[in-house]
């Protein structure tokens, strides 16, 4: 089976578009690790495609704190503005859909999906030192998180922790990994570009992709919707 493997989309309708255009023809089935929502113009649009997509998706900490709009404290307040005006503009079967998106990680044909870390959907995997945390509470083989915004991954073979290669890498079947597919609306790792990757579970073949998008509408959609402008800003350089 090939997947497509998507996180932390932010509402970004062009970016995801350009990425289902990118990838066309090279899944058969999609997967999300969360944040659909939250800083982008486009929340309902996101919502709407994933709810008939139905590919599985875990919850990301944006898609809980707009359902809900709680945990709102914790926020920066540009986070908090954009989460405010997500819960506003959802339509309910909208709001419904996020409320009721599991928390990860879950289990997907042999391999797992989760937002921040195994432990906790609202802490970051960074580095070597976070993974070697997580290591108690992963489940063997591979996992794909989000959160961080920074596409690459980390394989592990008993208390060893290593950096995938970054462009692909085999999966070995004696190693887990943690691996991050990129954000696909806000990157955060000095690419611009919507970040994805793809999973062949026959070939055992991770590849990190990214792809270029109409970054002016979204920018565009975000000063309409009277969001903050550093949302859209931010954009242009992938951070
Ligand atoms: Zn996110």
């Amino acid at each position: 089976m090939r997947y497509l493997i998507l996180s932390d989309i932010h509402s970004n309708l062009e970016a995801l578009t350009a990425v289902l255009v990118d990838a066309d023809g090279h899944y058969d089935r999609i997967v999300n690790c969360g944040d659909l929502v939250g800083y982008g113009p486009d929340p309902n649009a996101v919502v709407d495609w994933s709810r008939e997509s139905g590919a599985p998706a875990v919850r990301g900490n944006h898609d809980k704190a707009c359902a809900s709009l709680t945990d709102l404290e914790w926020f920066n307040p540009v986070a908090r503005a954009s989460d405010e005006w997500t819960h506003g503009v959802l339509q309910a079967q909208n709001l419904a859909f996020l409320k009721d998106l599991s928390m990860g990680p879950q289990a997907v044909n042999g391999f797992s999906i989760l937002h921040g870390s195994p432990q906790d959907e609202d802490e970051y995997i960074v580095n070597e030192l976070d993974v070697e945390a997580a290591i108690p509470h992963l489940a063997p083989g591979v996992s794909f998180f989000g959160h961080t915004h920074l596409q690459g991954g980390f394989e592990i073979h008993r208390t060893v922790v290593r950096r995938t290669r970054p462009d692909y890498f085999e999966v070995n079947p004696e190693v887990q990994y943690l691996v991050n597919p990129g954000s696909v609306g806000q990157p955060r790792d000095g690419d611009w570009r919507a970040g994805y990757a793809l999973y062949n579970t026959a070939e055992r073949l991770v590849v990190y992709k990214r792809c270029e998008y109409d970054v002016a509408s979204t920018f565009r959609k975000i000063i309409e919707a009277g969001l903050p402008e550093v949302l859209g800003r931010r954009l242009y350089v992938g951070w």
